[in-house]
């Protein structure tokens, strides 16, 4: 490995100051400053204020105020439609700007941070074709006497919490549908990679949404994100991160029955059968563990391979892993950029120590490599994993992929579904009847056959059991914004209690 070389892009780079948006107005709010050091570059490239409770309560009246006198939600499905449709425009513009800022952030590599934001847009225009097709049901088949009407309305206040993997992509799973429905909303980037969230924030300003309809907050989760999963003016929460914050958000959304949406971890199989074309599997393989860096909720982190071809395929794979190119984000050639912070690259070292006490082997990297600034990690893999380790069962989100293997198709499937999670999976083979009978019995809200995460705004996206609650995307994820009510309409006269029958 090369020493690192500050590049070209960050030479005359000033770190970046942020502020809160409340109520249509940018704030530096009453907390002190949070600076974020870029993991791959290691200068100091934004500060945003450490948003307080007092801030979170500002932003939630400001979006309740938008909510109860509008006229956001009154508006038209076309009106709301056009101006997601101008954000949608918007985001295409600033994308440069906003790859760039996910880009440093994060640690990714800016080629895939711009994929993202091509992403993004698609689905901010999805949910803008969604916002004029937002309808409830009747039910003309109740008696003469009698009409139906079942109406969709928006749920109302919503407090958006996001991560910090996919910064822009997050929040674009989320708001833009909220604001379809007609919600007003919280926003809380995390405290690592707010910029892109906040610079959002102008966009839609630019869009014509009005003022309290979109607050942004900055700062840490106990600080400002917990106030936005207790207050009593928030109708819902809708939170992608940990399981372990999404428990607590659940227990705190409870005391006032909030709704809740949570998109939390994976630790997601991928089962190969001796059948599948293996020279595509290995691709998606090595793809599905090192792309971000093996920070996504969705890493192919676990094979489960059939003990015929486990050998051959650990060494395939471990072949096209050795090129995979690890190094500075900014460089349009990086594959696997940097880790986020230093003690998370301590955490995914203490699970390769810990497994390779437990017994695994590791057949590739292992070790942090020092790239002369920044955090990273080489890209790894750990064969003679078995299912009870921690390894195999627990979220690592690093670049460790772990090797398992299987002898029966029941036994495969036993593996994968033997953890807390399901949130995806995939099942390699060329028989259909293989593929359908693994896809149908896989605990996981997505499962792939014969590629791996693939996606489109209009496929559902979520998990089972501790992976979450709700799905975003796809058609129904504006509704899950709404709160359904029963029109029961009465013609003619009516039967009463009293009354002569
Ligand atoms: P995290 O749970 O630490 O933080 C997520 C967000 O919650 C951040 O904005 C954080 O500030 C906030 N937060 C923290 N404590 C809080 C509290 N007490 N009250 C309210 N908010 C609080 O997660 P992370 O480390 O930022 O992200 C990584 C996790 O996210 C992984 O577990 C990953 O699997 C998960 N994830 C899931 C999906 C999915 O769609 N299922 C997608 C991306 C990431």
């Amino acid at each position: 490995m090369t020493a690192h070389v500050k590049p070209k892009a960050l030479e005359n780079f000033k770190a970046r100051d942020f502020r809160m948006l409340i109520d249509g107005v940018w704030t530096e709010g009453a907390g002190p400053v949070l600076e974020r050091v870029a993991p791959g570059h290691g200068i100091v490239v934004s500060r945003y204020p450490a948003g307080t409770k007092a801030d979170a309560e500002r932003a939630i009246a400001a979006a309740r105020k938008a909510f109860d006198h509008g006229p956001w939600p009154t508006m038209t499905g076309a009106e709301r439609s056009n101006i997601l449709l101008k954000a949608a425009d918007l985001i295409a513009a600033r994308a440069d700007e906003l790859a760039f800022l996910d880009c440093i952030e994060s640690g990714k590599p800016i080629s895939q941070a711009k994929g993202e934001l091509g992403g993004a847009a698609d689905i901010w225009r999805y949910a803008a074709a969604l916002a004029r097709d937002l309808h409830g049901e009747s039910y003309n088949t109740l008696g003469e006497g009698t009409l139906g009407v079942v109406l969709r309305e928006a749920i109302g206040v919503v407090s958006i919490i996001t991560p910090w993997n996919f910064p822009f992509l997050i929040v674009s799973q989320k708001l833009p549908f909220a604001l379809a429905a007609g919600c007003t909303t919280v926003v809380k980037p995390s405290e690592l990679t707010s910029g892109s969230t906040l610079v959002l924030g102008e966009i839609l300003i630019e869009a014509g949404v009005p003022a309290g309809v979109v607050n942004i907050l900055t700062g840490t989760g106990p600080e400002v994100g917990a106030p936005m999963t207790t207050h009593p003016d928030v109708d819902m929460i809708s939170f992608t991160g940990s399981t372990g914050v999404g428990r607590l958000t659940m227990a705190n959304a409870a005391q006032t029955l909030k709704k809740v949406s949570l998109e939390l971890g994976g630790k997601n199989p991928q089962i190969v059968f001796p059948d599948a074309n293996l020279d595509e599997f290995i691709d998606a393989a090595v793809f599905g563990a090192y792309f971000n860096a093996g920070e996504c909720c969705n890493a192919g982190s676990r094979l489960i391979l059939h003990k015929s071809i486990a050998s051959e395929v650990t060494a395939r794979i471990a072949d096209l892993a050795s090129k995979v190119k690890v190094g500075d984000p900014l460089d349009p050639t990086t594959q696997l950029g940097a880790i986020i912070t230093p003690q998370h690259l301590e955490k995914i070292g203490a699970f390769v120590t810990d497994a390779a006490k437990a017994g695994a082997s590791v057949a590739l990297g292992g070790e942090a490599l020092d790239l002369g600034l920044g955090q990273f990690m080489a890209p790894t893999i750990l064969s003679g994993v078995l299912p009870d380790m921690a390894v195999a069962r627990e979220e690592v989100f690093g670049p460790v992929l772990s090797v398992l293997t299987f002898e029966t198709t029941e036994e495969a499937i036993r593996i994968a579904n033997a953890i807390d999670y399901g949130l995806s999976a995939s099942v390699w083979s060329r028989d259909f009847d293989t593929c359908l009978t693994v896809g149908r019995k896989v605990r996981a809200g997505t499962v792939w056959m014969n590629t791996f995460m693939d996606g489109a705004s209009e496929l559902p996206f979520g998990g089972y059991r501790q992976s979450g609650l709700g799905r975003e995307l796809g058609r129904h994820a504006v509704e899950d914004y709404t709160e359904t009510k029963t029109l029961n309409m009465h013609m003619g006269a009516r039967t009463g209690w009293w009354m002569p029958r």
